[in-house]
Parts: structure tokens; C-alpha cells; sequence
């Protein structure tokens, strides 16, 4: 992976992840398998699905000759605090464009950012909403120099194609014996990666974690198109276990994850992983999943972010 994005730094992602089994009595009844595709340990600074998404971004980066990345994020950004590291391992000089004004004081997202080297530059809401478009990003580029940019949250066709490896590494792990695949879904390319990658007879799951994301759906859709250039209708997203929406937790869903990691020793957090195990447990108790049907859900990481 060093060599794919051009530097001699030590850089020794822990792949393929590993995957464990996730005993509870609660699926012992149901009678389903549930196992953990552990991605929070691909590397302590660089992880989950961050790494996924920013995999051949970085190698496209450095084929073009690009010295410098440009990305977006909120204040809280679990991938404006991977790109801040993938910067400061592979030589990249850094500029994260960041949603809202400046605090007085840096939160420890963008305090490990700025420890990492990268600038940051603070836009209002207002205009954050014109990320995508190309004469903001004109703009940035005039103001910074040429760069290599990625949009929120990793998520373009490379990102997404970067994800196809949780299943090619799922396949090999399991011999092709599984049945369904759960993830989080912020942008939803994580699951549009994994969905596109399935074999027949496989599905795969997002549980969204925002409020009314109405877009999610046809984002997913076309991404997967893009990946297979034919319709992949062997997924879904649920929409109901955001619990009030991005970033919002519920008393049931914050007892939910203290009793996990009491429980399995695996940490994982209220914003995108906690809503994904709680949904897990929903969709198991109401009998979704077959019984001996074998079920993996994705830890897409995230634990040093909100509040772990
Ligand atoms: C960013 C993030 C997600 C969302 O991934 P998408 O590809 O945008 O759907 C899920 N889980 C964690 C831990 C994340 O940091």
C-alpha cells in the first residue's frame, strides 16, 4: 500500500481485517450467525471504512502527480481526521475544507488534523452546501493550488469501488458462506461498494444513520451502477434506527452501546456503529434474517471519533 501511494513511510494496514464471531443469546434463538468484519482495526489512524474509501483515492492522487489533497468534512469528521493522517503517512500536504465557523477552541477531530499538518479552512453552512459544485471547488483550487480532491466523506466512484474489498476479503474468509452484509450508512457508498461486489443469493444491509435522508436510496443506486453497470437489487436501507438523527442519541440506543462493549468487549460508538448493532438486534428479534441463515456486520470504525 506504500508503494501504491508513493511514500517509504512504514504503513502496515492490517488487512485482510479480521473477522469474529459475535455470540449472544439473543441470535442463539433466532438461530442466526452473526459475525463482526472487524475494519476498526485495520490501523489505529487510518481505519474502517475511511481506509476503504480513501485506498485508491490516494493511489489516484499520487498516479496524477498530485502533491496536495483537498477534502470536506464537518467539525467531527471521522474522514477529515483519516485524510489528516493519510497526509502526514504518505507525504500529501492537507487542506480540509470544514463545515460551519471556527471554535475558539479545536475538538479533538480537528486538533489531531492540525497536529497532522493539515489547514484547515472553515466555510458557513451556506456555502458548504455548494461542495460538489466546480466553481467553489475552482475557487479553493486557485486559492490552494492544484490538488487532488475528494468530496465528503471519501464517497466518489473510487471510494466506492475501494469498498468492494470487504466482500472480496468476506468471500475468501468465508468460502462464500454467508448470507447477508449490515453496515451504517451516512453517504451510503460503503453499502453501494459492498452491495455491488455481492455474489447471487447475497444481500446486503444499510441502516441509515440519518433523518429522512430521502436521497440515500438513489445515491446507492447510481453508484452501483456505476460499479456493475447493472442493477443490483439485492439490497436495502432501513430508515427507522436513526434515533432522532445524525449525531442524535436516544436513552435506549446510549444503554444499547455501554451494554455491547460490556458484553463483547468490542467498542463502538453511538453515531454510526451503535446504530448499526442496535438495528442488528432489531432486525434479528423480529425475525428478518432466516433461521442458519450466516449474517456479518461491518465495524466501519469511528471509535476515536464522537465520543467513544
Ligand atoms: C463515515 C462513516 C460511516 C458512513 O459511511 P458511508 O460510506 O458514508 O455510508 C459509517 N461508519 C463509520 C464509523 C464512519 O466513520
Amino acid at each position: 500500500m506504500a508503494e501504491e501511494a508513493g511514500q517509504g513511510h512504514a504503513f502496515i494496514p492490517a488487512l485482510p481485517s479480521p473477522l469474529v464471531e459475535l455470540p449472544d443469546p439473543v441470535f442463539l434463538a433466532a438461530g442466526v450467525h452473526v459475525l463482526v468484519k472487524r475494519d476498526d482495526l485495520i490501523h489505529p489512524l487510518i481505519s474502517g471504512n475511511k481506509w476503504r474509501k480513501l485506498r485508491l483515492n490516494l493511489a489516484a492522487a499520487n498516479h496524477a502527480g498530485h502533491r496536495r489533497l483537498l477534502t470536506f468534512g464537518g467539525a467531527f469528521s471521522n474522514h477529515i481526521f483519516a485524510v489528516a493522517a493519510a497526509g502526514k503517512v504518505f507525504g500529501f500536504d492537507t487542506v480540509g475544507v470544514i463545515r460551519g465557523e471556527p471554535c475558539n477552541e479545536l475538538n479533538p477531530i480537528l486538533a489531531h488534523a492540525v497536529a497532522c499538518g493539515m489547514h484547515l479552512h472553515y466555510l458557513d453552512r451556506q456555502s458548504y452546501r455548494r461542495k460538489n459544485e466546480a466553481d467553489l471547488i475552482a475557487q479553493l483550487q486557485s486559492q490552494y493550488g492544484a490538488c487532488y480532491c475528494i468530496p465528503e466523506g471519501g464517497s466518489n466512484t473510487v471510494g466506492v469501488a475501494g469498498c468492494r474489498d470487504i466482500v472480496v476479503e468476506l468471500d475468501a474468509q468465508l468460502d462464500g458462506h454467508y448470507d447477508a452484509v449490515v453496515c451504517a450508512c451516512g453517504t451510503g457508498a460503503t453499502l453501494a461498494g459492498i452491495a455491488a461486489a455481492l455474489g447471487p443469493n447475497k444481500k446486503a444491509v444499510g441502516i441509515s444513520v440519518l433523518r429522512g435522508h430521502s436521497g440515500l436510496d438513489a445515491d446507492i443506486g447510481g453508484w452501483i451502477h456505476e460499479q456493475r453497470s447493472s442493477c443490483s437489487d439485492a439490497w436495502r436501507i432501513h430508515h427507522d434506527f436513526h434515533h432522532g438523527g445524525y449525531a442524535k442519541k436516544s436513552p435506549q440506543l446510549l444503554a444499547f452501546v455501554q451494554a455491547f462493549r460490556q458484553q463483547h468487549g468490542i467498542p463502538i460508538e453511538p453515531v454510526y456503529t451503535g446504530k448499526m448493532f442496535y438495528a442488528l438486534y432489531e432486525l434479528v428479534k423480529a425475525g428478518t434474517f432466516a433461521r442458519d441463515s450466516t449474517v456479518v456486520a461491518v465495524h466501519t470504525g469511528g471509535v476515536h471519533g464522537a465520543d467513544a
